[in-house]
This record gives structure tokens, sequence and C-alpha cells, in this order.
């Protein structure tokens, strides 16, 4: 019994928990403090702008920032984290810039997948997760969620987000992978927009090659 508690301990735990940083306060949305190796950081996640919730200036939080700023506390609030860098690795305020992974999910991606975010580029493209970002923003703005519903005000650094046109093509080139149970579902699916349906694939062949198989229900 020891032995095998041993092994399960090397095998696993040690590979998966390197470089993973517990989140010590969510801040809003879009950024969060950490504990960088004994060190407290301010994370800024990468090619995402949520509306604002925290700014001094009340004007600007509204209602859609708050809800962004409760979907990343009760998505992070606690966790460990595990962080990639694209480029320079800090902003000019000196906090870190980021893509956030929880659970191997990048949670930048989620961000705009679910319509809290547009993709935001004002600073830069993304150089590792350009297409799927593209791929997330025009799964959430087809499906209208969040900063994309009709009734809601759109903030000027959303406008200049590059909008899809709607096509079927654009609808039915997505496919969402479920991360626990790596099956697959169509954009008809009643489970494509589970709650662990958090994987963007572009096309049927990208899911197959990353391990996820086909659902049964709406069979993709
Ligand atoms: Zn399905």
């Amino acid at each position: 019994m020891k032995k095998i508690l041993f092994l399960v301990l090397v095998v696993c735990v040690l590979p998966c928990f390197a470089e993973q940083y517990k989140v010590l306060r969510v801040i809003d949305g879009d950024t969060i403090d950490i504990d960088y190796n004994g060190k407290r950081e301010r994370i800024r996640f990468l090619n995402v702008d949520t509306p604002e919730s925290v700014h001094p200036d009340k004007h600007r939080n509204t209602r859609l920032g708050k809800q962004a700023s409760n979907y990343t506390k009760k998505r992070l609030s606690g966790k460990y984290i595990s962080l990639e860098f694209d480029g320079d690795k800090r902003g000019k305020y000196g906090r870190l810039l980021a893509y956030v992974s929880l659970d191997k999910n990048n949670f930048n991606l989620e961000l705009v997948q679910k319509g809290w975010s547009p993709y935001y580029t004002k600073y830069g493209k993304s150089q590792k997760y350009h297409d799927p970002f593209i791929l997330a923003q025009n799964h959430a703005r087809l499906a209208g969620e969040n900063i994309w519903s009709s009734p809601a005000p759109m903030p000027p650094q959303y406008r200049a987000a590059t909008f899809p046109t709607k096509s079927k093509n654009i609808a039915t080139g997505l496919f969402h992978g479920n991360t626990s149970s790596h099956k697959f579902h169509g954009p008809e699916c009643r489970y494509f927009k589970c709650n662990a349906c958090t994987k963007i694939f572009s096309s049927k062949n990208a899911a197959l090659a990353a391990g996820y198989s086909p659902c049964l229900l709406c069979s993709p």
C-alpha cells in the first residue's frame, strides 16, 4: 500500500503540481493576485479585457463588469493555476502578463468563449493562440453571449474587435470538447455549451487528433 502511494506521488503529484500558483485574490474579471514563488504578484490576463468592475471612475463600472468579475471569482478563487507567457513578461504597470490555465484549460480563451471579453489586441495579437481566440470570439458573438447580447451596451474598446459575418460555415465549423469526458459536440447538440465544454476545435479532425471522441447523441 505504501509503495503504491509513493508511486502515485512520484508519477502524478510531483509533475502535476509543478509550476502551480495559488490564487490569493481575484481583483476583477481579468486580473488576479497569486503567490508567485513566495511573492505576491498581480497577473493581468493576456489578450482579454473584461468590462470594468472596480475602476476608480465609478461610471466605467458596469453590471457586466461585476458579472465577469464574479465569473472569474467563481472559477479561480483559491485555486491553483499555471502561467504561460507570450512575449513581454511584464506590462507597463509592472504586472505579469500571462495566459492562466486551470486544469490545463486556457482560462483567457474561456473568458472570450463565454463572452466576458472580446479578443483584445490593443497591445498586440496573441502569438500563441491567435486562431483559437478568433474562434472563441466568433462563437461567443454568434451565440450572443454576455458582452455580445443585444441589449448590452458595447463599450468603445470592443467596437474594434473583428466581427465575423453570420455565415453557416463559422457556426458549423466549431466543435466543443468536454474536458472531463473527452467527447466533442457540434453546435446543434444540447451539450454544446456544457460547463466542461470549454475546449474549442475548428474541425472534427482537430478534435480527433487531440484524443476527443464524437458525442453519440449529436454524432458530429
Ligand atoms: Zn453532443
